[in-house]
């Protein structure tokens, strides 16, 4: 496969895709080392994981190199690898707090009977991820499976597959890892082959390939973890500060050039402060810089040629039907790469694709609200239920709004938190996701079958009291 440099738009390297059979033999091998990974202690596995913590430090500036390009984000890309080496330090941390299946016991319900408990995690966890923040989300899922005792077989996306090289060699570095954690190359073909070869799947990625995923986990009855689309709304109520709410907002809708799930990307204003928060953002909206010059500058190109082409349509459909643009306005194609500078539109509504359909670029299209119950009606239109924002001084009314909110994570007087906070459980609602959540204690915890050894300790129960009594 031909992969995309998205700051040049040349066609710069090749990906090698793990054919059908190729998974196959991957998953076979991790399956043979899996029941010896298992039966480590958990603490045997953590000392594990920081022989890896130490050889992926020791190819970070590879992997960061290798990402700037996959993603045309420098800084991002050295945030990102750092973010790796905090997850797996948060982890080796917690995981044995949480591990502990509990003491033998006697049952409440049947008095003659020992309990005991064991934890047993899933054999070989399929991890599928996206291309926007290519290496963490291969492994934020990853790194609790693997110290869950889970086997794991990655396929990261094929559109952003540079860093596996770096990757694979801190993974290569460690035998006992690499034997049960494989990278798999290549795009849905691979992907389809891991679904159907795994014991559990941690699909991140779109809606509709998450739908597909969910159907075929179903029909192979095993576990699918999704998180998928968002189309995050915020709600500025009339108390906000404006100067929080527009810089929150903005980072929040145009940071990484919008290519976040949990961007913003629908903002409802109280009418009474609407024309100041459009003044205010379109000001700061402006005054956003290009990376055309790697070097300096705040957001990249679109990674992906799709997606840029998905967000000229929206801005095209909005204008079409009557929307404003106050700034920025199209994709452009400069010097190979395709760029959008943060746009403004107002005169929106949800009859536009912008304010219904997921955008994945740095648009903020603002509508106005009266009542709250306005707000919070728009802010819960949608399929989907990621994540939301609420922006207000009066503490209390914000959490009774956010409340109300049919979303997983609601940020209260700041955007997309949950790219920082990654001890807070959450479960995406709607079509945003389904099953444990990847944050908190629950993010290692789903992993495992809970099973039950039921020790009798007097005589069995006899056919006599099975007997019955017709006198
Ligand atoms: P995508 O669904 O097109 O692809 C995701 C992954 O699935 C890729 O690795 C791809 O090769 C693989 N794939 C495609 N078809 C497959 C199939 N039939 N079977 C198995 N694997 C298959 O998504 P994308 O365009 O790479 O990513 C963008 C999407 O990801 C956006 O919708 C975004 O909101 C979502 N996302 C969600 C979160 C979250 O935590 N909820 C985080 C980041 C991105």
């Amino acid at each position: 496969m031909k992969v995309r440099n998205p700051r040049t738009g040349k066609y710069d390297y090749e990906l090698v895709e793990d054919i059908p059979e190729m998974v196959q033999k991957k998953a076979s091998q991790i399956r043979a080392a899996q029941g010896a990974w298992q039966a480590h202690t958990i603490k045997e596995r953590v000392t594990v994981l920081q022989e890896w913590l130490g050889s992926f430090t020791e190819f970070q500036i590879e992997i960061a190199e290798q990402l700037a390009i996959d993603t045309a984000r420098k800084r991002i890309s050295k945030v990102e690898t750092d973010g790796i080496i905090g997850l797996m330090q948060a982890w080796a941390y917690r995981a044995p707090q949480l591990y502990h299946p509990p003491a033998e016991r006697t049952s409440a319900s049947a008095t003659t009977v020992q309990i005991g408990q064991q934890w047993v995690p899933y054999g070989l966890v399929g991890v599928i991820s996206p291309w926007n923040f290519p290496l963490l989300l291969a492994l934020i899922d990853t790194i609790p499976a693997l110290l869950a005792g889970c086997g794991v077989l990655l396929k990261p996306s094929e559109v952003t597959p540079r860093f596996m090289d770096g990757l694979e060699k801190s993974i290569s570095a460690v035998p006992a890892l690499a034997a049960v954690l494989k990278l798999v190359r290549g795009g849905a073909e691979a992907g389809k082959a891991v679904v159907q070869t795994v014991d559990a799947v941690c699909f991140t990625g779109s809606v509709p390939t998450g739908k597909m995923i969910g159907a075929v986990c179903a029909a192979r009855f095993i576990p699918a973890f999704l998180e998928l689309g968002g189309k995050d709304p915020a709600i500025v109520l009339e108390d906000a500060n404006l100067e929080v709410a527009t810089d929150a907002v903005l980072r929040s809708c145009a940071g990484a050039t919008g290519q976040a799930c949990q961007s913003l990307e629908r903002i409802y204003v109280h009418e009474n402060i609407f024309a100041s928060f459009v003044e205010q953002i379109t000001r700061k909206a402006a005054a956003v810089t290009l990376t055309i010059n790697p070097h300096e500058g705040q957001i990249g190109p679109l990674i992906f040629e799709k997606q840029a082409k998905k967000i000229q349509e929206q801005i095209d459909d909005a204008v079409a039907k009557g929307a404003t643009v106050h700034t920025g306005g199209k994709v452009e194609n400069i010097k190979g790469g395709l760029w959008c500078a943060p746009t403004v539109l107002t005169n929106v509504d949800h009859t536009m694709d912008v304010m219904v359909e997921e955008t994945f670029g740095p648009l903020i299209p603002i509508m106005s609200f009266s009542t709250e119950e306005q707000a919070i009606e728009w802010a819960n239109e949608s399929i989907f239920g990621l994540s939301a924002s609420v922006f207000s001084t009066n503490r209390q009314k914000a959490i009774e709004i956010a409340s109300r909110i049919e979303a997983g994570a609601i940020s209260i007087n700041d955007g997309s938190l949950t790219n920082k906070v990654y001890d807070a459980e959450k479960n995406s609602f709607k079509e945003s996701g389904i099953n444990g959540s990847r944050m908190g204690d629950a993010g290692f915890l789903r992993f495992f079958r809970k099973k039950a050894l039921l020790i009798q300790t007097a005589h069995p129960e006899t056919m006599a009291n099975f007997e019955e009594n017709t006198h």
